[in-house]
């Protein structure tokens, strides 16, 4: 009989969202958490969440989260029970999985046999096809020579998948269509092959048409259960990368489902499995989905990234699973417990500019604010505390592992943060997810938000009509160029400056005629000047989000973030200068000097009026406090940084 000991410590042997996923349930089970980290993350999210860290070395990976022994190391030195490997970097490693299984550490995962029977592609085709499981068809065979190769390919039928037998991540495969061109693709398969995964091995596939990426999760215990938690879609793909993925899957009727969700369950249990896992599938949708139709392609044997759209529709904690299959339960839910539930979808966010070719954007986060709330406007001044909303109904659920002030490190994937929206049918779900993705607040970093609202509000996609050729399909009407922002933005933004300068702010100001005037719009460098005498109507439709914050005034529409340049917010503005020097935040001309030498003022009262670039602004007194010395004379012209008035504050 298996112990059956709750876990009460866990080690996170992974970095960002994931981490930050694993640590929320950990904790809400009452698990001690310990975070490990490398130079660039000793901030990181996940540092700060877990109740204990350990440094275990440097910023690559290769030299920290990849380093096995660093990392059993760490969990002996603060005594965690058990290692949750998350996704990615050592959470498909049957050698670590082993290791810290030697070492006395319970392993959130499956058995390492079961790692190694599905880490080679090849192999677990091989045991597939044993099991009685439809694969794709293909060639498998041990004679990589060229010739063999090729002829195999012809025999499969063009166009054909090269692909390298210990891929993964979209890497290491090429299509190819063309006989002629079949010697040259397989080179440039085994040599990135070679490089990315030190084996140059591959294996030929059919390439499947009209191809739809369908995977089932599936969860195994120790006692010998296993259930799927249904399928999910994961078509919508960019260099075979997943980008947007759903759960269910459109158009899938209740026995197909049932075909292939019985077929994962009988792959898993041809390798013993235990823990969570994702049986991928490949469908040939040009006539829907069929069940002879459908083909298995691997099994990836951990947590999935998507893994969250499962979690809204069966309303299952996969962590919370793992945590409890590895301390030797039995699984929580048997599969007659287990239903559908809604519609579910998950953007991936990423810190990419999508006009450059999708090449990462690094650095600090000035500003970064995912909101969890569907709204098809939103007003949010933290100055005063004040929300406007309106009653869009619905929220969203938000998995990051970066937060505002942070910082993207070069280092490591640039997937900043999964956006899920649970609802009842999947049109909600993709327009609220459209809604939540749009109002994303990121600057000055670039993102692909509007990339990714771009495809949730295609009429295609809205339809249903996924498969793994879309983005490439509509490529032009999903990445394009938002800068500058449209001339009506920019009078939501007058209006929340209107509405700060009413407040008493340390250093107020006011714009008289909102309409007539003209302010400088930052876009990462460039500057653009809006002429506010705009005259054109509010676009109801298009949800702006305008957003004050200590370090400018941002405006966000369908997933582009700008700054607005506000003279209050240039270096000398604050006037809240520890010796009480009102400064002049900008060169200008004093129209207005509401007190004298000696007089005693309260916070928030006016003191100076300054007219600069056709805007008036009210320096008011940032504290209680008496006129100590006072240079400004009305009518005069003043420099930037220039002291107008000194306070002494009250005792
Ligand atoms: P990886 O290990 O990189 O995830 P997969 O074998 O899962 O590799 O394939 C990744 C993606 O490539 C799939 O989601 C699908 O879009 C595409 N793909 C894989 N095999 C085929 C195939 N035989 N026909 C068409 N597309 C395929
Ligand atoms: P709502 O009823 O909340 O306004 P919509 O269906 O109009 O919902 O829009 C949902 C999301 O899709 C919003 O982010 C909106 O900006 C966007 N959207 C809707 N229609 C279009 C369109 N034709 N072009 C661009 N974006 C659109
Ligand atoms: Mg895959």
């Amino acid at each position: 009989m298996t112990d059956t000991k709750p876990i009460t410590s866990l080690l996170i042997a992974n970095r960002g969202e994931i981490a930050c996923r694993i640590i929320r349930t950990a904790r809400a089970m009452g698990i001690r958490t310990v975070a490990v980290y490398s130079d660039a993350d000793a901030k990181a999210l996940h540092v700060r969440q877990a109740d204990e860290a350990v440094h275990i070395g440097p910023s690559p990976a290769r030299e920290s989260y990849l380093v096995g022994e660093k990392i059993i190391a760490a969990a002996l030195a603060t005594g965690a029970e058990a290692i949750h490997p998350g996704y990615g970097f050592l959470s498909e490693n049957a050698d670590f999985a082993q290791s810290v299984i030697d070492a006395g550490i319970i392993w959130v995962g499956p058995n390492p046999d079961s790692i190694r029977a599905m880490g080679l592609k090849d192999a677990a085709k091989e045991r597939m096809i044993a099991a009685g499981v439809p694969v794709t068809p293909g060639y498998l065979g041990a004679d990589q020579s060229p010739d063999r190769l090729a002829a195999e390919a012809a025999a499969v039928g063009y166009p054909v998948l090269i692909k390298a037998v210990a891929g993964g991540g979209g890497k290491g495969m090429r299509r190819v269509d063309d006989p002629a061109e079949f010697a040259d693709a397989l080179v440039s398969c085994q040599r990135e092959a070679a490089s990315s995964f030190g084996n140059t091995q591959v294996l030929i596939e059919k390439y499947i048409l009209s191809p739809r990426h369908i995977e089932v999760q599936v969860f195994g215990d120790s006692h010998g259960n296993v259930v799927h938690l249904f399928e999910r879609d994961c078509s919508l793909q960019r260099r075979h990368q997943k980008v947007i993925e759903e759960a269910p899957a459109p158009g899938m009727d209740p026995a197909t489902r049932e075909a292939i969700c019985a077929a994962a369950v009988k792959a898993a249990r041809a390798v013993d499995y235990v823990g969570a896992g994702t049986i991928e599938f490949i469908a040939d949708a040009s006539e829907g989905l069929r069940a002879d139709r459908i083909w298995f392609m691997e099994m990836n044997t951990r947590l999935q990234v998507e893994h969250p759209v499962t979690e809204e529709i069966t309303g299952v904690d996969l962590v919370e699973w793992q945590l409890r299959v590895a301390s030797g339960e039995v699984l929580p839910k048997r599969q007659e417990e287990l239903s559908i539930n809604g519609w579910a979808m998950e953007a991936r966010l990423y810190a990419e500019n999508p006009l450059t070719g999708f090449l990462p954007s690094t650095g600090r986060l000035d500003r970064f604010y995912l909101p969890n709330t569907i709204r098809s406007t939103r007003w949010r001044d933290p100055v005063r505390g004040a929300t406007f909303e309106n009653d869009y109904p619905g929220t969203g659920r938000i998995e990051t592992g970066v937060a505002e002030d942070g910082e993207v490190s070069p280092f490591y994937d640039p997937m900043i943060a999964k956006i899920i929206c649970h609802s009842e049918t999947r049109r909600e779900a993709a327009l609220g997810l459209a809604h939540l993705v749009g109002d994303a607040e990121i600057w000055p970093l670039r993102t692909n938000a509007t990339f990714l609202h771009a495809l949730l509000v295609q009429p295609d996609f809205t339809c249903g009509n996924v498969h793994t050729g879309f983005i490439e399909q509509h490529h032009d009407e999903v990445v394009f160029d938002m800068a500058p922002p449209p001339q009506w933005l920019l009078d939501p933004v007058v209006e929340i400056l209107a509405k700060i300068g009413d407040a008493a702010t340390p250093v107020g100001f006011r714009l008289n005629a909102p309409a007539r005037k003209t302010i400088r719009v930052m876009d990462r460098g460039t500057e653009f000047v809006g002429n506010l005498d705009s005259g054109t109507t509010y676009d109801q439709r298009a949800h702006p989000v305008v957003t004050a914050s200590d370090t400018g005034v941002f405006a966000t529409l369908q997933g582009t973030t700008w700054q607005f340049e506000i003279p209050r917010f240039s270096g000398t503005s604050t006037g809240t200068a520890a010796d009480g020097a009102i400064l002049s935040p900008m060169p200008g001309r004093i129209i207005a000097v509401a007190v004298a030498t000696g007089d005693s003022v309260t916070k928030g009262q006016k003191l100076v009026t300054l007219e600069a670039m056709k805007m008036e602004h009210s320096l008011v007194a940032p504290f209680d406090g008496t006129v100590a010395e006072l240079s400004a004379v009305e009518g005069g012209q003043v420099q930037e940084g220039v002291v107008l008035v000194r306070l002494d504050k009250s005792a």
